[in-house]
């Protein structure tokens, strides 16, 4: 019987659980009235990797801080697992442009650091093994110890990888990342960042300026229209996983950047 039961199970694809949702999120600042963002809805299937896309003050910012519970929507609804967003959470990890590690802290404190802070530092050392697995993850083994002037950036990045991770968060928001490293470095911290999320499981969701970032790491991207902030546009990458560079010269990446770029020229989308 446990044999059939598996036969069917596997023939019936489980149906993708929600992680995160956002239903008719709108954000008005106070302080100067500015219509942020309108009318976002979208829902973040478990282990799936979106991306947000648009031109400078179109909100993409905004965004973020509200999916982290950083700022409060004016109106509309932030879900994640069930449960409202309504301040910062262990469940949802952030990564911004610069890896901002403290100097006087070695790799792996820093990257225990969320830890000492929500439970202590005797809970920061119980999770020490932990720490290093995830150093080891990203290609950090051997450097626990040393300190960050001792990390060029790419590494450094790496190193703040495992602190957004080492709370073990459902959620990850991920702020241009990569953004101050150079080209070859990026190309392939996004490879690293493409691996590792599929090795925990995590789902991601990424701002970015650039076209092809958001086309080779995501399964769907965001395009997001100006004032207010609202999505234009939701395009579905069906290019087979894992991605590797190489995909950028094919046709396929070459038209669904050129479909997203379109419609980014397309300035307020009226
Ligand atoms: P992006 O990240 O896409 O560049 P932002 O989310 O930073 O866009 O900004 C969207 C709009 O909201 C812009 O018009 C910006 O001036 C305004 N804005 C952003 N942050 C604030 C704030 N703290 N107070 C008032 N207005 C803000």
């Amino acid at each position: 019987m446990a044999a059939v039961a598996n036969v069917s199970a596997l023939s019936i694809p489980p149906k993708a659980e929600t992680v995160y949702e956002l239903t008719g999120v709108g954000k008005t600042y106070a302080r100067n009235q500015v219509r942020a963002l309108e009318g976002i809805s979208l829902a973040l299937e478990r282990g799936s990797f979106s991306s947000v896309i648009g031109s400078s003050g179109c909100g993409k910012s905004t965004l973020l801080k509200v999916m982290a519970g950083l700022i409060p929507p004016s109106s509309g609804r932030v879900v994640i697992n069930g449960q409202p967003v309504r301040g910062p959470r262990r469940d949802i990890g952030m990564m911004f442009q610069q890896a901002t590690l403290f100097p006087w802290r070695t790799t792996i404190e820093n990257v225990l650091l969320p830890i000492e802070i929500n439970a202590g530092k005797s809970a920061a050392k119980a999770a020490r093994e932990r720490g290093e697995k995830l150093l080891e993850l990203v290609g950090l083994g051997g450097f626990e110890n040393v300190y960050p002037n001792e990390l060029s950036g790419g590494m450094a990045q790496r190193a703040a990888i495992c602190r957004m991770l080492v709370t073990e968060p459902d959620m990850i928001l991920l702020d241009e990342p990569f953004s101050a490293l150079d080209e070859i470095s990026r190309d392939f911290m996004n490879m690293e960042l493409q691996r590792i999320c599929a090795e925990t499981e995590a789902t991601a969701f990424l701002v970015t300026h650039s076209i092809s970032e958001a086309v080779i790491l995501s399964d769907r991207v965001y395009v997001l229209a100006p004032r207010p902030g609202r999505i234009a546009e939701v395009v579905e990458i069906d290019l087979p996983r894992p991605r590797t560079l190489d995909m950028i010269t094919t046709p396929k990446f070459g038209a669904l950047v050129e479909r997203i770029r379109t419609r980014l020229d397309q300035g307020d989308f009226e």
